[in-house]
């Protein structure tokens, strides 16, 4: 699992899917952006529009250059959800732009899923399984007034939900979310957490050849580590947490975890992770006019940018469909990230007892929240817990995960100025 992607580009064997996804997107959130806003209706949720693409075009979609089906997904909603998590319309579809291809994560989970980057690297394409797809469509009032409710939710923040179908091929649903790192910032060190230690073990003698790789529970415990937060900040955290698991309970899911990235301030950028990640591909440009670093093909200068994204907002705000290809070659370069969470630099700064500001910045979320505790996981249950481990395994009902998950996640919050007597009577709390 690391966070380093490959660049996706002509030859890659995702090329094609990955290239339609964004022309879908594109053609689908200009379409919704384009009208007056509106209140949302109950339909609203359960909508859904069919497009074909092909290479000549016709009277409702462009051209493009690969004929597939797109769906898109109460694009309403989504438009809405956008717009509570603050994502200006204009860079989203900059950012989603096929005109550079993404990086491809490759599939980090054991769940098959495909996971892509933006090309500026703040949002993610999560290829989901159908039952994951059903299961968001059901749910996705709950979520929507849970996102109402909670401005400042932990949870994955989800911007879109697509389908997309080339002619012989499967059909591929997606989900389109925040990347919770940042472009700009070294992680030097990322854990998944779930409150559980069975099978919560990343073989750390992997972590030669693998850095940057994603450890777990009993990773995370071994090393002693915390979620640096003084009071204040712990009991904002933690009181967040347990609203958006309330949720997570209520929906009867499971098997989500917390993910922690976390920035040393003192280590800084050295490692320059920023120019191995963003990779670029500009088609029409020779392999070997990529700069020797093999990092970004062009940063634009910010008046560029501010330029790009003027011309975007009007034509949003014209009513009348972004062209499709237009206006997108260039790069924002900061996480300008809103929310209590994420707003530290994109993260949120560790603090000390005192609650003054401490030396490394954690990117946090709540993720793979998409699994409902349904008979496969029951199945799972019976057999795992046959030998009286019931607490330490995975998948046990979503009531008791939640709990397990908290009260993990709230032991582990404390500022690392407790003194050691401190620690232990927080410890056994
Ligand atoms: P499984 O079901 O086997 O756990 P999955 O395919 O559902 O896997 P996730 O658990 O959602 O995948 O994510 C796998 C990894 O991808 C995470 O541990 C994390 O390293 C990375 N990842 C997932 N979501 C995000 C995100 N929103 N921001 C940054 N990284 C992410
Ligand atoms: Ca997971
Ligand atoms: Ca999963």
């Amino acid at each position: 699992k690391v966070l380093v992607g490959t660049k996706v580009d002509e030859g890659h064997v995702n090329y094609i899917t990955a290239y339609n996804m964004l022309t879908g997107i594109r053609f689908t959130v200009s379409r919704t952006n384009a009208k007056v806003d509106r209140e949302l209706s109950d339909a609203d949720f359960a909508a859904r529009h069919k497009f074909s693409f092909d290479i000549t075009g016709n009277e409702l979609t462009p051209s493009a250059k690969y004929d597939f089906k797109f769906k898109d997904y109460a694009p309403w909603v989504f438009r809405h959800l956008r717009a509570k998590f603050d994502i200006d319309p204009a860079e989203y579809l900059m950012s989603l732009t096929s005109k550079y291809i993404l990086s491809e994560l490759g599939s980090p989970g054991k769940s098959g899923s495909f996971f892509y980057f933006s090309r500026d690297y703040k949002y993610i394409i999560k290829t989901i399984h159908h039952a994951e797809h059903c299961f968001l469509r059901k749910v996705l009032k709950d979520y929507y007034q849970h996102v109402e409710k909670n401005p400042n939710t932990l949870l994955s923040q989800f911007y879109g939900l697509h389908r997309v179908k080339m002619p012989y091929g499967r059909k591929i649903h997606f989900v389109v979310m925040n990347n919770l790192f940042p472009p700009h910032r070294d992680i030097h060190g990322t854990y998944d957490l779930k409150g559980s230690t069975m099978g919560r073990d990343y073989d750390e003698s992997k972590l030669q050849s693998n850095p940057r790789a994603t450890l777990k529970d009993l990773n995370w415990l071994r090393r002693d580590m915390k979620l640096e937060f003084g009071p204040h900040k712990k009991d904002i955290f933690i009181r967040q947490m347990e609203k958006d698991v309330a949720l997570l309970q209520k929906l009867k899911i499971m098997d989500y975890s917390l993910l922690v990235g976390i920035h040393d301030l003192s280590r800084g950028n050295e490692d320059g992770l920023r120019d191995k990640t963003l990779q670029v591909f500009q088609p029409g440009l020779d392999k070997n006019e990529e700069n020797p670093q093999g990092s970004l093909i062009r940063t634009p200068s910010k008046l560029e940018h501010a330029r790009r994204v003027r011309e975007l907002r009007e034509s949003v705000k014209k009513e009348r469909p972004v062209p499709m290809e237009a206006a997108t070659d260039i790069m924002p370069d900061e996480a300008n990230r809103t929310g209590f969470f994420y707003k530290d630099d994109g993260g949120f700064r560790a603090t000390n007892l005192d609650n003054t500001a401490g030396p490394k910045i954690y990117y946090l979320g709540i993720i793979d929240c998409l699994t409902r505790y349904n008979t496969v996981k029951k199945a799972e249950h019976f057999w795992k817990g046959m030998g009286g481990h019931e607490p330490e395994i995975s998948p046990i009902p979503p009531q008791r995960y939640g709990e397990r998950f908290i009260r993990f996640i709230e032991r582990t919050t404390k500022s690392s100025d407790l003194t050691e007597k401190e620690r232990e009577s927080a410890d056994g709390a």
